[in-house]
């Protein structure tokens, strides 16, 4: 039997569940961290898939994190300490089009330019004006990201005081597609551009999707030193928290799964797990799990708003279909070897069926042609023995196949080896007598692996403009971190900017700390 009495209870050991016991822990609190799996890491993980070959399973492109302290200034040691190292690629993304031509987006800005330039001259021309505009936007773009989150009516009131300002809530107000048609002339230009918005797991052309635009600002910001992703695979981020962790003194916890809250006085007392053990927090229970799991956990003590809000919740538009596999060969493109300077490698049909393919998700129609790879074993020769590869084959889908989420595990299969077909169509050399082995999860299968993404979205809720900033969870709850239960905190996905490997938790906790009387600067020097 495990269960005890901690300061802290952390619910769920993704990465924002390990960095919120991690700063609470060097601010001298006895924390403790209650993982339902058998193995840290909720939406960010490796395999072994065959013998040397080091797939990731869930999240691989730590853009955001790279962005935080933790990153920037090594602020836990995971670097210096725990051994986590990155490989950072000259280019983030580029698309393949179907007549096999390619659009690069590198870091620097003068290799872009050469690129965009082979589809259209006039938008080669405006790029550097097109990247200032984002700039100037990128600091508002970054509010709740890097730095806690306002509330809603400051956070108007300081925008709406200058021109970028009221630009930036313009932007909020408007669609990826809608500002790249009012910048950009290229379809292949705009299909790039949108495409990474779409990582917001919504459709390009919903009103929000604009405010991601500027991730092309922050690729071609002074000092960016590219896109970055962890050698060895997402299991040494994990593993390196995980030692930090304990080496400030946090427990650790795995197969604890929680599924009860016990309430007293309008504050949180204990849960209680699957296996029947009780944890007792003094001080607050911080949650990094699915958001809607906890109000149906809280039941009659939920406040009647906040777990009405939490009902209607909307979920993503689309949630992934992603698979592994482990080759004898490196794929060589039809469209030429350069594509591999990028991490990302985006295929993309025409815009008019680009288009379309998102209207069919929320139909629950599947396209193939959609996928977007990872060769990370290219740049990083731990993942796969000489010679051989790991490639991740990852796709868009709808939750609700055909209408019925139930149809993932009859047609499942059907469809990974769809995208396989359409991967080795527009490779020159690769075969099934290539495949060593293969690993893949449907929608469905990613709810089970990690239980916090309900209905297979990677965001435990939609990243909506309704639900985000000081709107995620519920509104007014994203700038303190809690509803009316004062010390039920929630961090991670359940905050802005939800789905990511952001490191929120890092902001988050800021406020927690705040609460309970801690300077978090002064937390950060120990
Ligand atoms: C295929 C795929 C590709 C992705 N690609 C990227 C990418 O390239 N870049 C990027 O930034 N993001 C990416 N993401 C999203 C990103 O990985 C996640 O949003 C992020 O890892 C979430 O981190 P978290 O710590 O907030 O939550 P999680 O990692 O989801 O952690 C929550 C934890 O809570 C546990 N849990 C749930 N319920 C309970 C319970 N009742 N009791 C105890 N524990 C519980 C879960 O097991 C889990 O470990 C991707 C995700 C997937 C699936």
């Amino acid at each position: 039997m495990a269960g005890g009495t901690y300061d802290f209870l952390v619910l769920g050991g993704g990465h924002n569940g390990l960095i919120s016991s991690i700063y609470l822990a060097k601010a001298g609190f006895k924390v403790a961290v209650l993982e339902a799996n058998k193995e840290f890491g909720g939406g960010t993980r490796s395999e072994e898939i065959a013998p040397g070959f080091i797939a990731d399973t869930g999240g691989m492109v730590h853009n955001l994190i790279s962005r935080t302290p933790i990153v920037r200034e090594d602020e836990l040691g995971l670097f210096s300490k725990y051994g986590l190292e990155y490989k950072f690629m000259e280019s983030l993304c580029c698309s393949i089009f179907p007549d096999e031509q390619h659009l690069i987006l590198y870091k620097d800005i003068d290799k872009t330019i050469e690129q965009i330039a082979k589809f259209s001259e006039k938008d080669a021309e405006t790029y550097v004006k097109w990247n200032g505009y984002l700039a100037q936007l990128l600091g508002a773009a970054s509010v709740g990201a890097v730095g806690v989150i306002p509330a809603w009516g400051p956070m108007q009131n300081v925008l709406s005081r200058s021109e970028m300002g009221m630009e930036f809530l313009r932007l909020m107000n408007s669609s990826a597609q809608q500002i790249v048609e009012e910048w950009v002339e290229s379809e292949e230009m705009r299909v790039t551009l949108t495409r990474w918005c779409t990582e917001m797991m919504i459709d390009p052309r919903q009103i929000g999707t604009a405010s991601l635009l500027s991730f092309t600002a922050a690729l071609h910001a002074p000092g960016n030193p590219g896109a970055p992703f962890p050698i060895g695979g997402c299991v040494n981020f994990v593993n390196a928290l995980c030692a930090c962790a304990k080496d400030y003194g946090v427990d650790l916890f795995t197969e604890q799964w929680v599924n009860d809250i016990t309430v007293e006085g309008g504050e949180v007392k204990s849960v209680r797990t699957k296996a029947g053990d009780e944890f007792i927090a003094k001080e607050a229970v911080v949650s990094t799990i699915n958001v809607k799991d906890l109000y149906e956990m809280l039941g009659d003590d939920a406040p009647a708003r906040e777990a009405d809000y939490i009902r209607k919740a909307k979920n993503s538009d689309f949630v992934p279909l992603n698979q592994a596999f482990a080759l004898k060969k490196v794929p060589e493109f039809k469209t030429g070897e350069q594509v591999k300077d990028a991490f990302c490698i985006e295929f993309a049909p025409e815009e008019k069926q680009y288009l379309r393919t998102f209207s069919e998700y929320l139909l629950g129609g599947f396209s193939p042609e959609l996928p977007l790879i990872t060769i990370p074993s290219l740049n990083d020769p731990s993942r796969a023995p000489e010679g051989c590869s790991v490639v991740n084959i990852y796709s868009y889908a709808p939750w609700n196949l055909d209408g019925d989420w139930r149809n993932w595990e009859t047609k499942g299969d059907e469809l990974k080896w769809q995208l396989w077909e359409f991967f080795k169509s527009r490779t020159t050399n690769i075969t099934d007598d290539d495949i060593v082995a293969r690993w893949g999860k449907t929608p469905l299968e990613y709810s089970e692996w990690n239980p916090a993404f309900k209905n297979g979205d990677i965001g435990q809720i939609g990243m909506q403009p309704s639900q985000m900033y000081d709107f995620r969870p519920f509104p007014g709850a994203g700038h303190k971190y809690h509803g009316d239960i004062e010390n039920l905190y929630f961090m991670g996905c359940s905050a802005h900017p939800g789905g990511a490997i952001a490191a929120a938790a890092r902001t988050g906790i800021q406020v927690v700390l705040d609460d309970y009387g801690v300077d978090f600067k002064d937390i950060c020097k120990k």
